[in-house]
């Protein structure tokens, strides 16, 4: 089987020229991603703080007893302290060990950006200079965060921003748990307080398959986040093995395949990196997932005008999907200056929900949240990379 995006390696946490990637600067979608996943950028060790470190090697001062290490993931995790000077019930001498001989933030700074609709946007910025983003999204009765697992992303959807960034680096697992604790600190909530997550920002998670699984551990650690599997999204491109290797991980997690065509000539226009990606292999592995894990599966849609969005698409959609049991989350899409796609109209999103619901799919549209506030995922960084 020849998956794309290319080798499918996992590019060890790589790191391109500090900032944004050269790839962004002045990026449109006319110029296709300078990196991508099989050619990855010169590996370089990007920044390592206390929080990519497992739990159980967190570690102590010489002599320290054992339970201080407990004290310590509580406030690194429980409370979201980045300041060693908080950790009152640690002594003194251990706060200033920690403050002289290691970094506990893996953010140089963090900007926040909030939106109407009550979600908040965030711009981070990592110790090596590169950028990548976050969102916020209370509802009621429970608060969501979207991590990214990437600088800039290698699949080079053509309709995403993020995309247009070119790949920067893998992300660490330090760095994406660091999302939701550094968000948790700045909206004044406790960590734990965030129940669901989606690992739907910047990247391809299943790329970065190592850390973005070490991640997702930490946060259902009891002692950490102790967050629910079964409430954690990851969402694919579509990378049939990978999907198959995280269905034998044994997590009962929400996995999103972001179909976007119901047919490979038109996914490759919206995706072409997904060349080598069958729709078919994708909905076997989807058919996998399903069966080893026991959940299903959500496919996500991008709705482009004129693309992707006929009544004749939407058959196609329901005749692939049929038997799945998948549930069809229909995007508008989030116009971008220099993406070359528009938004289908109202009338014609409605035409393909009902023609799905017809035909027996479940189905609901998404607009995506804080649109108002620096629009969809990579345009924060899309725009502070043709600003720099
Ligand atoms: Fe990467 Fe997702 Fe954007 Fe595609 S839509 S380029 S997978 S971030």
């Amino acid at each position: 089987m020849n998956e794309s995006l290319a080798t499918q390696t996992d590019p060890a946490p790589t790191t391109g020229a500090p900032g944004v990637p050269a790839a962004a600067a002045g990026a449109t979608r006319a110029a296709a991603p300078a990196v991508r996943a099989d050619r990855p950028l010169p590996a370089r060790e990007p920044p390592r703080t206390l929080l990519d470190v497992p739990l159980d090697e967190l570690p102590l001062p010489e002599g320290a007893p054992a339970y201080r290490r407990a004290q310590l993931v509580d406030w690194l995790y429980v409370k979201a302290a980045a300041d060693p000077r908080a950790m009152t019930s640690l002594p003194l001498a251990m706060r200033e060990w920690l403050a002289a001989e290691h970094v506990l933030d893996p953010f140089e700074s963090v900007r926040r950006f909030p939106s109407r609709d009550g979600s908040v946007r965030y711009l981070f910025t990592l110790r090596d200079g590169q950028r990548t983003e976050a969102v916020y999204m209370p509802y009621p009765g429970r608060r969501t965060v979207c991590v990214s697992s990437m600088v800039g992303c290698p699949a080079g959807c053509a309709f995403c921003a993020t995309g247009a960034l070119g790949f920067g680096r893998n992300l660490t697992r330090g760095e994406i748990v660091g999302q939701v604790l550094a968000v948790a600190r700045h909206e004044g909530i406790e960590p734990r307080s965030v129940r669901n997550l989606v690992l739907m920002g910047m990247g391809e998670a299943l790329l970065n398959y190592r850390e973005a699984l070490a991640a997702i551990r930490t946060l259902i650690d009891p002692r950490a986040l102790a967050m629910s599997p079964r409430r954690i999204t990851v969402s694919t491109v579509g990378l049939p093995s990978r999907i198959r290797r995280l269905a034998d991980e044994g997590l009962p997690l929400v996995l999103a395949v972001s179909l976007h065509a119901p047919d490979d000539e038109t996914r490759r226009r919206i995706i072409p990196t997904a060349l080598a990606n069958p729709v078919a292999e994708i909905v076997e592995a989807m058919r996998y997932w399903r069966e080893r894990v026991g959940r299903r599966v959500t496919i996500e849609y991008t709705l482009l005008a004129g693309v992707n969005d006929s009544d004749e698409q939407a058959r196609e959609l329901a005749d692939l999907v049929r038997g799945l049991g998948a549930h069809v989350n229909l995007i508008p899409f989030n116009p971008w200056s220099g993406s070359g796609f528009e938004q289908s109209s109202r009338r014609r999103t409605e035409s393909f929900k009902a023609v799905l619901e017809r035909r027996g799919v479940s189905v609901s549209v998404r607009f995506s949240r804080g649109r108002d506030a620096g629009g969809a995922c990579g345009q924060l960084a899309l725009r502070g990379a043709r600003a720099v």
